[in-house]
């Protein structure tokens, strides 16, 4: 029996084989993962990793989807995305709350609100799950995830072990982090403000309006698809100022609203997107040698 048969057969309810990635991410594209796996439980996933590295499989974790572009090639060895279980949220005391990394973020800002914590409205901007915006250090309007975060739980890929991590030992960047590759996330916890709900459902309002002005919605897009240089130089304003606006490559363009926003009209190709990525990227090198960095990822073949 080959790697494929024996592992399907193993997590028979968990692991599924060519299953298409373009349902998992937010621009609707990208060919198949070779496996796909849904632990239900940590145990299941720790077993899965044992399996997964003596085969040699390569693994690739993913959360909502909503920060990442699936070549069109697909992914090679197992996408491991964490199931139902992993998305819940528990008050540990009044100012502290755990959640699963599959949880999504606005049911997070939701949950903190209805316990009268402030400081995560801005999570009801973000599209994401958890663990992705812990990787990214997600946040908008001067807030991020890292000034809230108290500590995640892990599993190492590399030694098969759960372990915590407090915020102290990790490095946040500007919409990233020093965490390894192996490290996935399971949960997290995070320290809130006693506040008046209505002061917080308040906030929370008028973030939502503003992202509803400035950005578009009801798109196939992953957001903002390159970095900003600084608070004074966002990306969009250096896509804009070299006149990249009405790039378009197939089906793959630019928001109108919000031009570091591609997108997928509906035929795009995952290639027609990265060929738009590249040909802005030149572009804005060419009128104002700003180099400008991914902030969506990319993987597959
Ligand atoms: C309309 C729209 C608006 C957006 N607005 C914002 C915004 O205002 N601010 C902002 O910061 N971002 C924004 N984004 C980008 C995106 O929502 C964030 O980056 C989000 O936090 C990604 O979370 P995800 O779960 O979808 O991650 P994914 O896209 O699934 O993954 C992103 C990265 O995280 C890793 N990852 C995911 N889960 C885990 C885990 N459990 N353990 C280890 N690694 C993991 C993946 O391997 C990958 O490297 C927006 C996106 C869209 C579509």
């Amino acid at each position: 029996m080959n790697v494929g048969n024996i592992l399907t057969k193993k997590f028979s309810n968990t692991l599924s084989k060519d299953v298409s990635l373009s349902n998992y991410s937010w621009f609707n594209l990208g060919g198949n993962a070779e496996f796909l796996f849904k632990p239900n439980n940590k145990d299941q996933l720790i077993e899965f990793i044992a399996e997964a590295k003596k085969n040699n499989l390569k693994t690739t974790i993913l959360g909502a989807g909503s920060n990442t572009l699936f070549r069109d090639n697909g992914v090679k060895g197992v996408v491991i995305k964490l199931g139902s279980n992993f998305s819940y949220t528990k008050l540990i005391n009044k100012d502290t709350i755990e959640v699963g990394a599959a949880t999504l973020d606005r049911k997070v800002a939701n949950f903190a609100k209805d316990n009268s914590l402030t400081n995560f409205e801005f999570l009801s901007c973000i599209p994401g799950s958890i663990g992705g915006a812990v990787i990214m250090n997600s946040g908008c309007y001067e807030n991020e995830i890292s000034k809230i975060l108290l500590s995640i739980r892990v599993i190492d890929i590399r030694d098969c072990k759960e372990k915590e991590l407090k915020r102290e030992d990790i490095e946040f960047l500007y919409r990233g982090t020093n965490l390894p590759k192996e490290l996935i996330i399971i949960s997290a916890k995070f320290k809130g403000l006693i506040e008046k709900k209505e002061q917080i459902e308040k906030q929370q309002s008028t973030m939502i309006e503003k992202k509803k002005i400035s950005q578009p919605s009801q798109i196939k897009t992953c957001g903002s698809t390159f970095k900003n240089i600084n608070k004074d130089k966002k990306a969009w304003m250096l896509i804009k100022e070299a006149g990249c606006n009405n790039f378009k490559e197939g089906d793959a363009t630019i928001s109108k609203k919000h031009c570091n926003f591609f997108v997928n009209n509906g035929k795009a190709s995952s290639s027609d997107i990265e060929n738009l990525i590249r040909k802005v990227k030149e572009a804005v090198y060419n009128k104002t040698g700003v180099n400008l960095e991914l902030e969506i990822k990319i993987i597959g073949e």
